[in-house]
């Protein structure tokens, strides 16, 4: 699960189990990542928006969230303090590369794509890629987009992480829905197989495709390779029966806030 000082780990703390980002040196004491999976943040906030900030940051924190509503396109939005909760911008793709604000998204079986650059100031990019979205090239689109606003001239210094979503072992979708069939004509050929007339797709292997093809180098790409519907135990999967539950993808900057303020990251 390690790379070479980066990687991730899944841990549970007081019963909320969660997945550590864990920063490549140079931006682990400038930015945070965590996806929260199931465990109390969701049961006893009931997937609230507002509960869950009260229950990361305290009540009454004052701590922009941005918490885009997710319609499966391929609009990116920066994580902005204007944008932040009440609001509900509608994007699938979130870039955050300011203190001060938290940028978040939710799943249950989608693929969470997190990007992280140095490079050419800290930014962090999170982005929902579903079926739908995989399909559109929203995670393509979506880097186009940050490189674009934040002037990289390439993603050779990025570092991303794919999953955990739902894996090839469980996405079946029947071989007559036209959106199917889109998904076969969209999608590159190793990530989809037919087997008794039904497609099998692997949507993190094809959104690493779109990384390879965006010229992110292979030691940079890191799957976190649990199939989200095998292991509902722990994770919240649509298929598996949560309609309300998701898992919480949580980013931003370290700045301003002391080790104690961001209790999910205490040793355990
Ligand atoms: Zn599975």
């Amino acid at each position: 699960m390690m790379g070479l000082g980066w990687g991730w780990e899944k841990v549970s703390l007081q019963g909320q189990g969660m997945i550590r980002y864990l920063m490549p040196p140079q931006l682990d004491d400038i930015l945070t990542v965590t996806l929260f999976l199931k465990g109390p943040l969701m049961g006893k906030t009931g997937g609230c928006l507002s509960g869950i900030s009260q229950r990361l940051f305290g009540r009454d924190n004052g701590i922009p969230l941005v918490a885009p509503s997710q319609v499966h396109g391929t609009r990116m939005i920066e994580a902005l303090p204007s944008r932040s909760l009440p609001a509900r911008p509608e994007g699938d793709a979130l870039l955050v590369r300011r203190p001060g604000v938290f940028g978040s998204l939710r799943f249950a079986d989608c693929i969470p794509v997190v990007g992280i650059s140095v490079r050419p100031r800290p930014w962090v990019l999170l982005v929902h890629s579903g079926f739908v979205g995989t399909s559109r090239g929203v995670t393509g689109e979506a880097l186009r987009e940050t490189m674009k606003v934040t002037g990289s001239a390439s993603l050779e210094e990025a570092h991303f992480w794919v999953g955990p979503g739902i894996g090839p072992c469980c996405y079946s979708r029947k071989l007559d829905d036209p959106m199917t069939r889109e998904g076969l004509k969209q999608l590159p050929g190793d990530s989809w197989r037919v087997e008794k007339g039904m497609a099998y797709f692997d949507l993190p292997s094809a959104i690493i495709t779109t990384l390879y093809d965006m010229n992110v180098p292979e030691g940079n790409i890191i799957r976190i390779d649990q199939c989200t519907s095998c292991s509902s135990s722990d994770y919240y999967s649509y298929r598996k029966g949560d309609r309300t539950g998701k898992s919480f993808l949580l980013a931003g900057f370290r700045e301003g806030f002391h080790k104690p303020d961001l209790w999910w990251e205490n040793k355990i």
